[in-house]
């Protein structure tokens, strides 16, 4: 079999990479060897935005009774059904992807991709040569090598669990960790999470990092930080426990959750024999224009190791297939200020700099900051608080960072990163007539 365009992965950049080629006339076969849609589909954006939907839910069942209506102050949730349709909902988006592809002329192969070389790809016995390959094959979880390791689940077997656990240790304090603390914790399950270090999501702006620790430790959320795991056992009666440095031990736990990172899929790839390289956390080395050391091979997304988000692996495979079929000659995707949203409780909207970047590499930095409790909470008895922070650069007070925590944050922030692509100034803010009454007004009335 012979190809323009070969994509190994049938993911999300995978998918777009293919489908805008075919729509320039290409003769495109994507390889995929699990569920079409890749982690966001089926183990990622989708069914964790469900979950996070859920506990949302739950958190607007409490405030109904402040608001007056006969709500059960603990109403039950049939985590079962709840599985059971958001599964559905998933399968029914594994069609809609298939039948895509189909409507576009690209081939599906189901199996493993191997290179033989820079253009020829082996999947089980059949040879597939193609004049450009795109590795799309992303990430999967990485769990630490810990002694009794093997005991954890990670976020792909979340997706799995049958019946909610009363009790979940989670190790680590990235996106993954608070996303699903903040779930089973708004759904009623006791959590510990589990830090090397001190903060929550290190890299992002203090402002947020800070806040929501405050929101989660008031949401009732455990915290162990700055702690060595030297490893995990089966307690007597089956839970499960962490086993500190110190010698110290915390138990009772239904379920322990990694949450640890991801990798790069390359390991079934053979990248040695299509002289692809990779770094040494076993990312796939890319230039701008997502080429890899081998001529006529490509990657996009996870697999590369920047800015593991999907929308950032769909945009990077259009512009990439833009450029190799569709005539745009430099089409490259822009890595510079990606707005993005972690869908903690509160959630986070964050893009461009937090404070510290920016006065690391700009120096002359004017910091706006607020702190409010959002109107929705003006009589229900939990009042998390929203904050804002918005980092501006140099005499025009250009706004080079916008970080927003808060209910509401996670529809805000793709607006503001419009502005922000666009070279906002504060004074541009401040010339905007704000909408009252609302959270995100807030983001225009700083001063
Ligand atoms: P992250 O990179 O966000 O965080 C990894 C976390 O694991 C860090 O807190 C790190 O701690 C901790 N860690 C690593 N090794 C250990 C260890 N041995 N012991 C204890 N803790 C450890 O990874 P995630 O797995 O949460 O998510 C992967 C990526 O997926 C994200 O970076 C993001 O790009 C993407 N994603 C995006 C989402 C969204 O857009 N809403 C949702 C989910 C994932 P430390 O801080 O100390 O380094």
């Amino acid at each position: 079999m012979r190809f323009d365009y070969l994509v190994i992965g049938g993911g999300s950049g995978g998918i777009a990479s293919a489908r805008r080629a075919a729509s320039y006339g290409a003769r495109v076969a994507i390889v995929e060897k699990a569920r079409v849609g890749g982690t966001c589909v089926n183990v990622g954006c989708v069914p964790k935005k469900i979950m996070w939907n859920a506990a949302t839910i739950a958190e607007h069942l409490h405030a109904a009774a402040d608001y007056g209506f006969s709500v059960a102050r603990d109403p039950t949730l049939d985590w079962a059904a709840l599985e059971a349709a958001r599964d559905a909902y998933v399968a029914r988006l594994n069609g809609i992807y298939a039948r895509n592809l189909d409507a576009d002329g690209v081939t599906y192969i189901e199996g493993v991709a191997r290179f033989a070389d820079a253009h020829t790809v082996f999947v089980g016995a059949r040879e597939i040569a193609a004049e450009h390959v795109l590795i799309a094959t992303g990430s999967t979880p990485r769990v630490p090598d810990v002694p009794g390791a093997e005991l954890g689940i990670t976020s792909d077997g979340f997706f799995e669990l049958e019946q909610r656990p009363k009790s979940v240790a989670i190790v680590g304090a990235g996106y993954i960790a608070v996303e699903i603390a903040g779930v089973f914790r708004a759904l009623g399950t006791d959590v510990t999470m589990t830090l090397r270090g001190e903060h929550l999501l290190a890299k992002f702006d203090p402002l947020l990092r800070e806040r929501l620790l405050a929101e989660m430790t008031a949401s009732g959320i455990a915290f162990e930080t700055c702690v060595h795991l030297d490893r995990v056992v089966r307690e007597a009666g089956g839970t499960i426990a962490m086993v500190f440095g110190d010698g110290r031990v915390s138990g009772g736990f239904d379920v322990l959750l990694w949450a640890t990172g991801r990798i790069a899929l390359t390991d079934q790839l053979g990248l040695e024999n299509a002289g692809v390289r990779v770094d040494a956390h076993n990312d796939v080395v890319v230039d701008a224009l997502q080429n890899t050391t081998a001529a006529g091979v490509y990657a996009v997304g996870d697999v590369t190791g920047k800015a593991m988000l999907t929308p950032v692996a769909i945009a990077a495979g259009r512009k990439l297939a833009d450029r190799l079929f569709g005539g745009v000659e430099d089409a490259r995707l822009d890595y510079d200020m990606i707005p993005t949203v972690v869908f903690s409780h509160p959630p986070i909207g964050t893009v461009g700099l937090t404070e510290e970047e920016a006065r690391a590499t700009l120096g002359d930095v004017k910091i706006y900051t607020t702190r409010f409790t959002n109107m929705f909470h003006a009589f229900t008895a939990r009042k998390p608080a929203s904050a804002m922070k918005l980092v501006c650069a140099g005499k025009e007070e250009r706004v080079v960072g916008v970080h927003v925590i808060g209910m509401g944050a996670d529809e805000m922030i793709q607006g503001f990163a419009v502005a922000l692509k666009m070279g906002a100034t504060k004074a541009d803010l401040d010339r905007t007539v704000a909408i009252h009454p609302t959270a995100a007004e807030e983001l225009v009335l700083m001063r």
